[in-house]
């Protein structure tokens, strides 16, 4: 596929693009994704009306074909089977696809049967929400939607709660204080973002603990697209590697019991699990 930036009047390579668009500001699209779209040979999409939208604001026309991961594999593989001499761009609503979107299944397809694939970077939602919310990016977790029933969405949040990164969720006006509700249960200290709107109008991002979102949420009910950001524990949990090292260095001037409850102490390890892995290094 080309590798070049610039718009160009040749045919493009067939293959599929994988085309990000705004998420809510039409300034957003980049040049590369408006030239691409000048030149494929159609469009796959969510929805028609949706990306016809963009395609008229654009200027562009262009054949459109509906396309979601749950289509009959037998479409997927017509589609996939046109690329061996056709150039289709897949786009999503908004944003970039396969993120909360359709696209997974026929970017698999298309590399197992061998069709070249390149992806044209854009919007998400879930990076701007992250850049703009000040919370910890070095390492970040996206989970996409959090399930809608309470015990499955407890259950995900409780998977998550030790990980030692920023959470990212998708989520929806509707469902932001349940969810909120849950964090209060399970998170309370954890510092929130909640970001909406992004590079819309109403844009915003407010900071908190679970509690005080939600009572400003309670009394000014969200409208619009949120991306929900949990900052990650307070204790850094060292890696296991850090651990034994930890646990050598104070083995070297102390008994086990007392290594494994200074180490214990300084990082909120469990002391009788350092203590067996003193144990363990002992014997190596
Ligand atoms: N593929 C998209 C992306 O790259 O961000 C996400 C698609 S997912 C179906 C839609 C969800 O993304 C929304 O429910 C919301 O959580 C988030 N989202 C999309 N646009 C947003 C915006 N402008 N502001 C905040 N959240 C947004």
């Amino acid at each position: 596929m080309s590798d070049t930036a610039q718009p160009s009047q040749d045919r493009l390579t067939p293959g599929l693009y994988l085309v990000a668009t705004p998420i809510g500001n039409l300034g957003d699209i980049t040049l590369r994704a408006v030239d691409i779209l000048s030149r494929c040979d159609g469009v796959a999409c969510e929805d028609t009306r949706v990306t016809g939208k963009l395609l008229k604001h654009l200027g562009i026309s262009k054949p459109m074909w509906r396309y979601d991961d749950h289509s009959e594999h037998r479409d997927r593989g017509r589609l996939v089977d046109s690329m061996r001499s056709r150039a289709v761009a897949l786009v999503s609503d908004a944003g970039t696809p396969m993120i909360s979107d359709p696209g997974y299944r026929l970017v698999n397809d298309c590399r197992a049967e061998g069709i070249p694939v390149t992806s044209l970077p854009g919007a998400c939602a879930a990076v701007v929400g992250l850049t703009l919310s000040g919370l910890p990016n070095d390492r970040f977790l996206f989970a996409g939607f959090l399930p809608s029933k309470e015990k499955a969405r407890r259950e995900t949040l409780e998977e998550l709660a030790n990980t030692d990164a920023t959470l990212v969720f998708y989520e929806t006006g509707p469902r932001l204080l349940k969810s909120l509700a849950a964090l209060k249960e399970l998170m309370p200290e954890r510092e929130i973002a909640v970001a909406r709107e992004l590079t819309k109008l109403h844009e915003e991002c407010r900071r908190g603990l679970a509690d005080g979102l939600m009572a400003y949420y309670d009394a000014n009910p969200p409208k619009g697209e949120i991306v929900l950001l949990v900052g990650p524990p307070e204790t850094h949990a060292p890696s296991d590697a850090d651990a034994d090292t930890m646990l050598r260095e104070a083995m070297a001037t102390m008994k086990a019991s007392q290594a494994a409850a200074q180490v214990s102490k300084a990082t909120g390890l469990d002391r009788k699990t350092l203590y067996a892995r003193a144990m363990e290094m002992k014997s190596e």
